[in-house]
């Protein structure tokens, strides 16, 4: 069943893809660069984005194993990063199967590693809490832990955190968590790992044997755009069309609860989109679409299935048209601002009824 009476798409470019994964990972050249595809790529699909980049990566990460069991079942065959690690004792016997690292980040999860028969022999990820206050152990907890392992599993040890606040260029956090993490006793003796994309592009300190890079992979950025240091495309392109077309008077409203009124004559384009495709309902009035070339603003509440847009600015619009919520000609940082959320949350959000278009090269 491949046909679409409605043109609404999420268009991702795979070959952008992987020329970001390309760009950002030249800006760490001693590190090994592992692609961050949990919650299906950031909304990207799983198994279309490991293919892709399944020749340039080292490994993959997803957050729990069901996620990686998706990716064997499709042929992926690289490592897999589990970052919240073990959720039950059975997840180290599948981890020892199916070449999955696993994460530990509490004594629960070493209490099943000590238990675990054959003995767990993958890389042993052991995260360290230096402030993110989320998951890890305590720095003063690590060498007990490193006690209890065989000399096979402490070769296989990496030492890894997660930073809280990498975007903000300002903020000393992020060298305080780096120096935490190097104050754990005989640090320097394993391999480490600290950067996700804001610590790969904003914090060259916090390279380390494996970065992990999510967001920035999917050409968004979890930093200001004129602090990049590199070209990045967006992946994503969110696309609908215009299925309604109408001249409204001054005064008149528009949409449920008669949010917006037309404080002069006005057209309004009702366009094939709303919050069960995952545009997000508390979008504001003036959250920009791209139409022809240029931008209007949302007028009027998100519905279910449509979204109301002043075109009575644009120069030419006709029932049809395509229009673009964000992607290649909006940027999605943008759009998020006007809806009090994030890029992150914007990808994952896109629903199951919106198809998936993949250009392959
Ligand atoms: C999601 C995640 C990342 C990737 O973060 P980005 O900001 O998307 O690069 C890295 N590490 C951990 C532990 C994560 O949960």
């Amino acid at each position: 069943m491949n046909y679409h009476s409605r043109k609404t798409c999420a268009i991702i470019n795979l070959p952008a893809l992987v020329s970001n994964y390309i760009n950002i990972a030249n800006l760490a050249p001693q590190s090994e660069t592992i692609a961050v595809i949990k919650a299906n790529a950031y909304g990207h699909g799983a198994i279309e984005v490991a293919q892709s980049l399944s020749q340039h990566v080292p490994a993959f990460a997803v957050a729990f194993i069901d996620e990686a069991l998706v990716l064997r079942a499709a042929g992926i065959t690289q490592p897999i990063l589990i970052l919240e690690g073990a959720l039950c004792q059975e997840d180290l016997a599948i981890a020892l199967k199916q070449n999955f690292w696993l994460m530990f980040h509490n004594l629960e999860q070493i209490t099943w590693l000590n238990k675990q028969i054959p003995p767990y022999s993958e890389k042993l990820w052991l995260k360290v809490e230096t402030g993110m206050n989320r998951l890890g152990l305590a720095p003063n907890q690590i060498d007990d832990i490193l006690a209890q392992l065989s000399s096979e599993q402490l070769q296989n040890i990496v030492l890894c955190t997660h930073f809280s606040n990498a975007e903000q260029l300002d903020n000393p956090k992020t060298l305080l968590q780096i120096k935490k993490l190097a104050q754990v006793n005989q640090a320097e003796l394993y391999k480490k790992s600290l950067a996700n994309s804001a610590g790969i592009l904003n914090w060259p300190e916090s390279h380390s044997d494996y970065n992990r890079l999510g967001i920035t992979l999917y050409g968004a950025t979890p930093i200001p755009t004129k602090n990049l240091p590199i070209k990045l495309t967006p992946v994503m392109t969110l696309q609908s069309t215009i299925i309604g077309l109408k001249q409204i008077n001054t005064g008149e409203s528009v949409g449920y609860g008669e949010k917006w009124q037309a404080s002069k004559p006005s057209i309004i384009a009702t366009i094939a989109i709303g919050y069960a495709d995952g545009y997000p309902r508390n979008a504001k009035a003036g959250t920009p679409v791209f139409i022809s070339g240029q931008l209007a603003p949302l007028a009027g509440r998100v519905s279910m299935d449509m979204i109301t847009v002043d075109v009575t600015d644009i120069d030419t619009v006709e029932l049809g048209d395509l229009v673009e919520l964000w992607g290649e000609n909006l940027p999605i940082e943008t759009v998020a601002m006007h809806m009090d959320t994030i890029n992150y949350e914007l990808l994952t959000r896109v629903s199951a009824r919106v198809p998936k278009k993949y250009i392959l090269a």
